[in-house]
């Protein structure tokens, strides 16, 4: 009988010791710390956003995109259904963003294991990897802190650096893998927080509001440019933008780190030009020996109103005149509710992230995902230079790479 040695009890681990086990394979899991999947269970806000119904390639960074065109139909977000419900899990879709109905991901977690043990499958724990052995090309085992384990195939799924400290995510993989031979590409946080360092963004601004976020930055001209606009909850903290359209633009403010990036916030996306214009003339007629702050509590919560004051320079309690300068002031001030411009000077640490860009270069795997210069060694989950959007995406890469290199090792 063949040997499998998965390295990691994570999300992408677990899912391809049991797709493994359930054709026939002997599956030994090692794992670093005391517990599996336990960032999984800090998933989805505890819920575990398992995948998501509006799935495609171009919800990954681009150098995965073409393999994950391919990869998608191997295994779509479908097969995750099935795979969760062949065990007993029952998905549920909130806009087409799947969870477990349980509402709990320690349940995905708990349900694998139960599956796990049904199959037989050890899991060694609090024993960290530290090298895959090889031979002629071809694995032959891996070596960890206490011992070496003979394979004939070994799957890496010791994920990234991302996450709370808590989960121990050092990025292990990374070099285990190079030294393994393989390629890694330069690693950074992503789905994570912008960062500015412009002293107007300082101290308790704790903004919060539907806004459209674009990200900008300067081309080889100087001239300004859009890379990507996201719609949603945006969170302005001290010092950082967070929410989920933030997170999302991460992955390539990063990229742009070199371009001067900058973040400009419409705080009013639901109107256009013109029906701005009526909303502020009406306001404007109504503000009439209001204060500013008053005038901006018909527009946009307190928060976001003294904000706006700081950004204008305007007292919070200029009354406001028709005719005067002041009608002026406080109509650019409703103006910059639409434009709030705020440089990007970095991102938030790994510790705040939700997953690692970078990582283990698919140049160097198959199609199944076995290492180029090594037979029988595979690379899956977080540690493979592919990752997604927020929203479920990344998970469906753990099970969907994790099925493609089961697949290949029982061939
Ligand atoms: C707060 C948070 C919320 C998230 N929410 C979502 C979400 O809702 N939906 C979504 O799609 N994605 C989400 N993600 C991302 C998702 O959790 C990861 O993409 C996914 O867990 C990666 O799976 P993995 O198996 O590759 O790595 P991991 O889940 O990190 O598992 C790796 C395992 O390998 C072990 N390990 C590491 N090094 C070694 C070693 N040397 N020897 C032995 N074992 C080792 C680790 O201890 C760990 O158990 C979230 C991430 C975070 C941090």
């Amino acid at each position: 009988m063949k040997k499998l040695i998965v390295c990691g009890a994570g999300a992408a681990g677990m899912a391809a010791a049991i797709m493994a086990a359930r054709k026939g394979i002997d599956v030994t899991v090692i794992e670093k710390t005391e517990v599996a999947g336990k960032k999984l269970t800090m998933t989805g806000n505890g819920r575990c956003n398992l995948t998501n119904e509006d799935m495609s390639a171009d919800c990954y960074n681009p150098a995965a995109r073409e393999y994950m065109d391919k990869a998608l139909h191997i295994f779509s977000w479908q097969d995750t259904v099935s795979f969760f419900e062949s065990m007993g899990l029952i998905t549920e879709s909130e806009e087409g963003y799947l969870y477990p109905v349980s509402g709990q991901a320690t349940t995905v977690r708990d349900i694998m294991l139960l599956e796990l043990e049904r199959l037989g499958v050890e899991i060694i724990y609090g024993q960290q990897v530290k090298e895959v052995l090889t031979c002629d090309a071809s694995v032959t085992g891996v070596r960890t802190d206490k011992g070496r384990y003979p394979a004939d195939h070994v799957i890496l799924a010791m994920g990234g650096k991302a996450g709370p400290s808590s989960t121990k995510s050092t990025g292990d993989g990374y070099y285990i893998a190079g030294k393994a031979g393989l390629s890694v590409a330069e690693t950074r946080p992503a789905l994570t927080g912008l960062l500015t360092d412009e002293l107007t963004f300082k101290g308790g601004a704790g903004v919060r509001s539907l806004a459209n976020i674009s990200l900008c930055f300067y081309d080889g001209e100087g001239l300004e440019r859009i890379a990507a606009t996201e719609y949603g909850e945006v969170q302005l903290t001290d010092g950082r933008i967070s929410g989920i359209p933030a997170m999302q633009l991460s992955r390539q403010a990063g990229e742009l780190m070199g371009e001067r990036p900058f973040a400009e916030i419409d705080f009013l996306p639901a109107y256009t030009d013109e029906t701005f214009e009526a909303m502020l003339g009406s306001v404007l007629a109504a503000a009439e020996g209001r204060t500013v702050t008053q005038l901006l509590s018909g527009v946009c919560n307190s928060h976001l109103a003294e904000l706006i004051c700081r950004i204008c320079r305007i007292a919070p309690d200029m009354k406001v005149i028709r005719g005067e300068r002041s009608a002026d002031q406080a109509a650019e001030a409703v103006r910059r509710l639409r434009k709030v411009r705020i440089a990007i000077k970095g991102l938030s640490d790994y510790d705040k992230a939700q997953v690692t860009t970078g990582g283990v270069e698919l140049k160097d795997l198959s199609d199944d995902l076995e290492a180029a210069n090594c037979r029988g060694l595979y690379v899956i989950g977080e540690l493979a230079d592919v990752d997604g959007r927020c929203g479920g995406y990344n998970l469906q890469w753990a099970w969907t790479s994790a099925y493609i290199a089961g697949r290949a090792i029982c061939r």
